[in-house]
């Protein structure tokens, strides 16, 4: 299956790998990180090459373009992000490919400790005889989510050369910052004009994703009284003491992302900064259901309120803010995305698997802002760590979707 894509996606992956695009969750620029552009006029240009049409660098800096539809139907979205993880070096990134791989342990040539084995990833085991790209052992891969690139890129190339095969109009979307959740700007949805879409953001082979958390985020601030400990006796109300009341009568057996798994959610402290005169603490909460979200915010404020009533003279306010939703609450007004998608991986042989994400994609965030977006596999393992890898074969397939998919769409 698939035979005439590996070539393309090694060379697009390890070319776009390379490249530094690391977003920044401290910067206020937009994008965060003035590198994704980088990465986005590469893109603008290749685009413009395979012969794309109304190629445009945004001021928000995604890079849009328009594969003209050679018969009826609905305009089909599809997504990558640009941006690597934050979370771990993206520096120096040097792909390395391994051809024909033999199921043993995987070393890595800048770090002896490091070691990937098919026991630990069973997924691994399965990929005997693919072609697998990794990084060098020093930093992340970025085949999330540089191989949805690759694969969107090396399928509309493969559209523009074959005219015969059937599709409606497509519009192509890569975004800066998704990673640190800023990927979807406020312009995306209009700019985009969709009728629908999908990101290929998404890990084993046969993953279409629906369902994801929905999300807030809260800010406890705690205000004590500050005064000269020397002579603050029966004045000096300590924020720190408060703060630490409040983390301690929070959940911590259960409901964390560490006690919890599956459909359940959590409150996850993620923060904690300040003095004794004031604390600030940050959560974020998540849950797959509307009453599970609220009623995880209202606990976090009913223990505010409670350690408030210990004593009068603080000050504590706990603000929360939405931040996304789960997109099967439009999804299943009309499942028709997910359905094309999954006709069209069985037309492949390959089974649809959807399990609920336990975190948000770009497609949570269009979904709720009007372009119902799934999100479909691209093969990526073990994201935003060193021992991050993908089969190159595992991206043929995941190609053969998007040109699936684009066929379909337009057969209705
Ligand atoms: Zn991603």
């Amino acid at each position: 299956m698939s035979s005439q894509f590996p070539p393309e996606l090694e060379a697009r992956l390890t070319r776009y790998a390379a490249i530094d695009s690391q977003s920044d969750a401290l910067s206020p620029s937009s994008p965060s990180t003035e590198i994704q552009l980088d990465m986005m006029r590469l893109l603008e240009k290749e685009l413009t090459e395979i012969g794309a049409s109304d190629v445009t660098l945004t001021e928000y800096g995604a890079v849009l373009a328009t594969i003209p539809g050679n018969t009826e139907g609905p305009t089909v979205g599809f997504l990558a992000h640009v941006d690597t993880a934050p979370q771990f070096n993206a520096t120096g990134v040097k792909p390395r490919v391994i051809k024909g791989y033999n199921g043993g342990e995987i070393t890595f040539p800048d770090n002896p400790n490091l070691v990937l084995s098919p026991e630990e990833f069973p997924y691994l085991a399965d990929k005997q005889g693919h072609d697998l790209i990794t990084a060098s052992g020093t930093t992340l891969l970025g085949a999330d989510d540089k191989a949805g690139v690759a694969i969107i890129m090396t399928a509309m190339r493969h559209l523009l050369e074959n005219p015969e095969i059937p599709h409606g109009p497509i519009r192509v979307a890569f975004t800066p910052d998704e990673e640190i959740g800023r990927g979807v700007d406020a312009r995306l949805p209009k700019d985009l004009g969709a009728d629908f879409a999908y990101t290929f953001d998404g890990g084993k082979v046969g993953e279409i994703e629906y369902e994801t958390f929905s999300a807030d985020g809260a800010q406890v601030t705690v205000t004590g009284v500050s005064i000269h400990p020397g002579f603050a006796t029966g004045k000096l109300v300590n924020a720190i003491h408060l703060a630490s009341k409040i983390v301690e009568m929070l959940p911590q057996a259960t409901m964390t992302p560490e006690t919890t798994s599956g459909r359940e959610g959590f409150i996850h402290a993620t923060d904690m900064v300040g003095g004794s005169s004031e604390m600030k603490l940050t959560f974020i909460i998540r849950d797959f259901e509307r009453d599970g979200l609220a009623a995880k915010g209202a606990l976090l404020k009913q223990v505010c309120v409670a350690v408030a009533a210990t004593e009068p003279r603080a000050k504590i306010t706990c603000e929360i803010t939405p931040q996304y939703r789960n997109m099967y609450y439009w999804l299943e007004e009309d499942m028709t995305p997910v359905d094309l998608a999954r006709d069209a991986s069985r037309a492949l042989g390959i089974e649809p698997v959807s399990v609920p994400i336990r975190g948000g994609t770009d497609g949570s965030r269009l979904t709720e802002m009007g372009v119902p977006c799934p999100n479909l596999f691209t093969g990526m393992q073990n994201i935003h760590g060193p021992l991050e890898w993908i089969s190159v074969q595992d991206m043929a397939v995941a190609t053969d979707l998007c040109l699936q998919i684009a066929q379909k769409a337009a057969k209705g």
